[in-house]
């Protein structure tokens, strides 16, 4: 958990480093400023650091204006990062878009080991080729570019570009989640092999989320619990790169009133509209009494919030959100 961040003479000075990690696709909406304040509190209450990264890979989605305006969200909260974004750091870039070359020399490591393949598999193959059993929406992947000919490689590769998926194998990984406590799961069966880099020559999500809080010496990865399915993957390749494994902790989703969860399509949680109609210590007050980290909605500072902050108040289910 702990990282030794700075060497000075003899003194070793080890310093806990959380970390918020947004797509910039749009306005910062409840839900991200939700997984901030509570990976920011994680952190904060106990003296570490909090990093900023901006995860800008689908160049398509994502602006720089977003950020911009991401950064400035957070800093009318009040949530002052570290290191970071714009404000740079000893392991910077913090923009995934500026980070190709780290991730390609990365990927030789994996592809040394023999574990990589080309995946030709169109998202419309797999899904009637899907598994029976795929839960949550994750489709797991049956293998049937792992095992084409040499011949059978040639053709494909001449009608399109392939992805590049990572073989897994028939293990398990396990983790102790800070908040829903033991997660196990078996590659094979539960996540089947995956894409480490998309047709599209970008990076995928699963490869760069690991190289970057492990070459940023991120120790505590706090985010919502859509992805503690990911994260048994993201283990795997923590191992593979020999790198040392954060501490995981996730949070319940912030959902609609129709469970759903909560988007960029429910405009009243936009911060554009939340801005005009929260002070700073309103907003964080309604979060914080959401969160159950308080028990009155009450206006609070970032600071009286460290002083109350208790991951054991935090619930486990779904937090609704009613539109006010
Ligand atoms: N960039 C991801 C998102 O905005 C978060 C990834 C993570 O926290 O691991 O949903």
């Amino acid at each position: 958990m702990y990282q030794v961040s700075k060497i000075v003479n003899t003194f070793v000075v080890m310093k806990l480093k959380g970390r918020f990690a947004p797509s910039p696709s749009g306005r910062m909406h409840l839900g991200n400023i939700y997984s901030a304040l509570l990976s920011w509190l994680s952190v904060k209450s106990r003296g570490g650091e909090w990093l900023l990264r901006i995860e800008d890979l689908d160049r398509q989605r994502c602006r720089r204006e977003y950020a911009e305006q991401f950064e400035d969200d957070l800093l009318w909260l009040g949530l002052v990062w570290d290191e970071g974004g714009s404000r740079g750091g000893d392991c910077g870039p913090y923009y995934q878009s500026l980070r190709n070359n780290i991730y390609i020399s990365e990927l030789e490591k994996i592809r040394a080991k023999g574990l990589l393949y080309p995946c030709y598999c169109r998202r419309a193959d797999i899904l009637a080729a899907r598994a029976p059993h795929a839960t949550d929406g994750n489709v797991v992947y049956q293998g049937r570019c792992r095992h084409l000919s040499d011949a059978e490689r040639q053709q494909l590769a001449a009608e399109r570009q392939p992805a590049t998926r990572i073989m897994v194998p028939d293990a398990d990984v396990s983790f102790t989640d800070g908040h829903y406590g033991l997660q196990r799961a078996n590659l094979v069966r539960d996540c089947g092999d995956f894409i480490v880099r998309r047709a599209d020559g970008n990076f995928a999500y699963q490869l760069a989320v690991v190289v970057d809080d492990a070459l940023m010496g991120v120790g505590e990865v706090v985010r919502g619990c859509d992805l503690i399915s990911s994260t048994h993957q993201q283990i795997y390749l923590y191992q593979l790169l020999g790198y040392e494994v954060p501490k995981f902790a996730h949070l319940p989703l912030l959902v609609n009133a129709n469970g759903q969860r909560l988007s960029k399509r429910d405009a009243s949680t936009d911060m554009g509209y939340l801005r005009q109609h929260f002070t700073p210590e309103r907003l964080l007050g309604f979060l914080a009494f959401k969160a159950k980290i308080i028990d009155s909605y009450t206006d609070i500072s970032l600071s009286e919030l460290l002083q109350v902050f208790d991951w054991g108040r935090i619930p486990h289910d779904d937090i609704k959100i009613e539109a006010e």
